[in-house]
């Protein structure tokens, strides 16, 4: 018997899901009988309405209703819910992990459709991987959620007027559709939230947007950009343009030029960066996407193919190259589905041509911007036709009726304040120190072990008269803080970076179980303790 000729689909996003569904439907008879078979690779087990996403941040769409299981989208197709590790174009094959162990599992595919999207990078920007947050995924939604909650909780017991005024400054970088709209919902939920905290005032409250260009949402016509800037500054978002966020530290966003905002919550939403799996394909790439031919077919790579954010097309009617978008991400989906069908039946393929319909972005509160069709809007009909659209484009009835009900019942009901503590312990993380910035001071307590992997830091102690005296400098490969934490009692000395630092460090219960259970570590830990003594 023969195997049946697998159709692998690497992203349960847009681009995947929807190459999926329409696969389905054209190859039914083929499925059927088991000719074909459908395979779709994906690291959840569902699939993410991002539209929608900003919308969680503010609790008016609860964070389940976003999401639609593939499985219910997708009958007829294999899911193999997997982190995917490799690509192996040569062999035609896909490795990943088994959800349990350590286990590597293969794939073999016969035509490969490459969907993976593209990634929040942080490369480059000190201190943003250890302290932006990203917001692509559901999971950052939640976590963005959390974090307002928890600096809202924080300030309203805060006595530190300085440390009060950083807890209640929050800062999105990127004045794009997706930043514009995480700051119109991050906007309206913390300044309704502040209402139910007993010390807070909302007029404490700052929100900013840094955005490189001179005018907000440049994809849209001036005219719709300026009236949602607006909308925004009116209703309390500080707006500051050409302005480049930096790096970030613990209590800063930093911008280029020198200038620094104190604050506890950085959104970054840009730069987009390639997915790191699609960086090591050996494809030709433009921008890092892969290129692709009119067909959506990888050149001199016959049945690879690659749609959605992660591939470079070029409209066959204009040239140009497609913006990285769902609405994009879904007619290259259902065009590749109909030539991997066509190739399969041996008929001709077509070549991929699309104008958009419409660009639209939701300001919050009862407003949007829009160009349908040409036609601009703006303000209440511009933010009915937004939810009546995406409603509507939103997979499955029952996720329709729960957006819907969300809707409505957020129009009647307060703002939800409930932080739901998700995190796990950390273990070890990567942070970030400016120069001059104290890690710890004297007297603080000794929760965590820190080594130098970059930079310097200078470890101060206070001679009893008020002034601090440098004990020693320490550099890469050099830790600091085992004194507290071995001895139980608080910080002895104080350490601040000497220049721009980075460390790993390694929290308490960590170090505890590694300190009790590995006696060479111990000894060396004794012994370095002793001598610093
Ligand atoms: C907040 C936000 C709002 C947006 N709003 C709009 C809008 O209003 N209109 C619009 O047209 N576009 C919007 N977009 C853009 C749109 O969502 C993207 O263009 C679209 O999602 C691209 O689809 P994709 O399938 O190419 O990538 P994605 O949707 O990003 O899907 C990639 C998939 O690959 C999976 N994946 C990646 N790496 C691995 C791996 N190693 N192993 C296993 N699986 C992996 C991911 O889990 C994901 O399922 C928005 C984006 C964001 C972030």
């Amino acid at each position: 018997m023969s195997r049946p000729t697998r159709v692998l689909i690497l992203g349960g996003g847009f681009g995947g899901v929807y190459t999926a569904l329409t696969l389905e439907k054209l190859l039914r008879d083929e499925i059927r009988c088991g000719d074909v078979e459908l395979g779709l690779v994906s690291r959840e087990n569902y699939f993410v309405f991002q539209p929608m996403l900003p919308e969680v941040i503010s609790g008016s769409i609860g964070l389940l209703d976003t999401i639609t299981p593939i499985r219910r989208l997708c009958p007829n197709t294999n899911l193999y819910t997997r982190t995917i590790e490799s690509i192996d174009l040569d062999h035609r094959g896909v490795a990943s992990t088994a959800g349990f162990g350590s286990r590597q599992h293969h794939l073999h595919y016969d035509h490969l459709v490459i969907a993976l999207g593209n990634v929040t990078s942080f490369a480059g920007q000190p201190g943003l991987c250890e302290y932006a947050l990203p917001f692509k995924y559901l999971g950052d939604a939640l976590a963005l959620r959390n974090r307002l909650i928890h600096t809202l909780e924080e300030a309203d017991i805060e006595q530190d007027p300085d440390v009060r005024r950083a807890l209640l400054t929050f800062v999105v970088a990127g004045g794009g559709f997706s930043g514009v709209e995480a700051v119109a919902e991050l906007n309206d939920f913390v300044r309704a939230a502040a209402k139910s905290f007993r010390n807070l005032d909302p007029g404490q409250i700052r929100v900013v947007l840094l955005h490189a260009g001179p005018l907000i949402l440049p994809e849209l016509p001036a005219s719709l950009a300026r009236f949602a800037q607006d909308l925004l500054m009116r209703r309390g978002v500080e707006i500051r343009l050409q302005t480049r966020l930096a790096g970030a530290t613990a209590d800063a966003a930093l911008l280029a030029g020198g200038f620094r905002i104190a604050t506890r919550t950085l959104v970054s939403t840009v730069p987009a960066g390639p997915n790191p799996l699609v960086a090591m394909l050996p494809l030709k790439t433009d921008r890092g996407r892969i290129v692709v031919d009119a067909a959506l077919e990888v050149p001199d790579r016959p049945r690879v193919w690659a749609v959605g954010d992660c591939a470079a097309v070029r409209d066959a009617k204009t040239g140009e190259l497609c913006p990285p978008t769902a609405q994009h991400a879904t007619r290259q989906a259902a065009h590749v589905a109909r030539n991997i069908a066509a190739a399969l039946r041996g008929e001709p393929k077509r070549a991929f041509a699309f104008t958009a319909l419409a660009k639209m972005g939701s300001l919050g509160r009862r407003s949007a911007v829009a160009e349908i069709f040409g036609v601009k809007l703006s303000g209440f009909l511009a933010w009915w036709l937004w939810r009546t659209i995406y409603l509507m484009k939103l997979p499955g009835l029952d996720r329709k009726i729960r957006v819907a009900t969300d809707w409505t019942l957020d129009l009647l009901l307060p703002t939800d304040i409930v932080q739901l503590k998700t995190e796990r312990a950390v273990g070890v993380r990567r942070e970030y120190f400016e120069p001059g910035q104290v890690v710890f001071r004297e007297g603080d307590r000794g929760d965590w072990l820190y080594i130098v992997t970059e930079g310097e830091v200078e470890v101060l102690k206070n001679d009893g008269a008020g002034t601090a005296a440098p004990l020693r400098r320490l550099g890469p490969g050099e830790c600091f803080g085992e004194i507290a934490l071995v001895s139980e009692r608080p910080r002895s000395a104080t350490v601040r970076a000497v220049c721009a630092t980075n460390v790993l460090a390694v929290d308490r219960e960590a170090f505890g179980a590694l300190f009790a259970t590995l006696p060479p570590l111990r000894g060396f830990f004794e012994s370095l303790i002793e001598t610093r003594r």
